[in-house]
């Protein structure tokens, strides 16, 4: 495949990576679904295909797009971004000590907490935020993984990937980083020392809200990562070709869809944090918040789609807000060209460090002035 490297990532995944099919010259790419391949006549597969759960070439041309946007050496792409999570995590193996923030999306973090024990690992929660923090949880010989999620769900502190990566390496672990709500339009954790980086690809890389995915971006194609790809071949976690052509097809508008919808988060925030219903406005783009400095140096561009409001009123009025919208929907995810709003304390349960009156707001790639009216007279209480 063809990787021109003067290519920026917006040209790139327009043309996902050029690629023109070698028979039919064809523009879009064909799915390809067959299970099974022919062996040659000497009993050797040099087609590099022998069957479907270790090899699909829909999923390499998938792999190849985020591979390059990361500027990543290897990328696996899975069933969801929960499978890519926790096939990197069971690739540490037994007796592996995780560092990972207390901010960051709640069913890994349940995962780690209720799941992760069984297979041996243990994992220290800490506030990322803080290098010293996050230095202080290090065991060196026994961490094998720091984890950061940055912007982090749902109230998006931003973690120092650099700072992180030195820390992590110093103690001999490696830096994985959820990079999915950054997205490699605003942020590249590979450049910035991260070893691996996580997407969930059900979000901002196919950006419709019609697939379930996810990827494991590898800076090096070392064990770590062989690791990962006979834990995907062998628990047959790789993604369904028909969900990997949407995928590429979502890829080719990434960079404009992103750019539009953190155009939009701003804007909103910008107002919202003048809006007498509103407490506080959470978004690293606001000059007030404590992630911001961090955010303006390892954010290139934007600060992403994604910002959470806090309701005057509490629980009750959050909710209450969230039900009179009708432009934005009432739903969970993110990442899509539509906005959605939701409580988010609802979802995460007792021990969720997400505040009762918080709403969170997936910033679509709508006319702002609709999203704004819409938002504003849900929040005055208006029908
Ligand atoms: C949605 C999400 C995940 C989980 O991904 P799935 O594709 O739903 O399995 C992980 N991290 C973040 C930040 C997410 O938003």
């Amino acid at each position: 495949m063809s990787k021109p490297p003067t290519l920026s990532p917006r040209t790139l995944a327009a043309q996902a990576l050029g690629t023109i099919d070698k028979r039919t010259r064809a523009i879009v790419p064909p799915i390809h679904l067959a299970t099974t391949f022919e062996r040659d006549p000497d009993n050797l597969y040099r087609s590099g295909n022998s069957y479907g759960r270790p090899d699909n070439e829909t999923v390499r041309e998938a792999e190849a797009l985020i591979g390059a946007l990361e500027g990543a050496s290897t990328t696996l792409v899975l069933g969801s971004g929960m499978s890519a999570a926790i096939a990197l995590f069971l690739s540490l193996g037994p007796g592996a000590h995780v560092v990972a923030p207390n901010g960051m999306y709640w069913a890994l973090r349940a995962w780690l907490t209720n799941e992760a024990p069984a297979f041996g690992i243990s994992v220290d929660f800490v506030d990322s935020e803080d290098l010293r923090w996050l230095s202080a949880a290090l065991k060196p010989g026994t961490t094998k993984l720091v984890w950061l999620e940055t912007p982090s769900n749902p109230l998006w502190g931003v973690s120092d990937i650099e700072g992180a990566a030195r820390a992590a390496h110093a103690a001999g672990a490696v830096l994985a980083v959820d990079s999915t709500c950054a997205t490699p339009v605003f942020t590249r954790p590979v450049a910035l020392g991260a070893d691996v980086v996580m997407h969930s690809a059900t979000k901002y890389l196919n950006g419709h809200s019609d697939v379930l995915a996810g990827a494991l971006c590898f800076a090096q194609d070392d064990a770590l990562c062989a690791r990962a790809r006979t834990i995907r071949q062998s628990h047959g976690m790789i993604l369904h070709p028909f969900e990997a052509f949407l995928l590429i097809r979502g890829l080719r508008t990434l960079d404009v869809r992103v750019r539009a919808a953190a155009a939009n988060a701003m804007e909103l925030a910008n107002r919202l944090s003048n809006h007498g219903s509103v407490s506080a406005v959470l978004y690293p783009g606001l000059p007030h918040h404590p992630g911001h400095d961090v955010a303006r140096r390892q954010m290139q561009g934007g600060f992403g789609g994604m910002l959470s409001i806090r309701v005057r009123g509490g629980a009750e009025a959050a909710i209450a807000t969230a039900a009179r919208v009708r432009v934005w929907k009432r739903a969970t995810s993110l990442g899509g060209v539509e906005s959605l709003i939701e409580h988010r304390a609802s979802i995460e349960g007792a021990d969720s460090p997400c505040p009762p009156d918080l709403l969170r707001l997936s910033a679509g790639i709508e006319d702002v002035e609709d999203l704004w009216r819409d938002i504003d007279r849900a929040l005055t209480g208006s029908a």
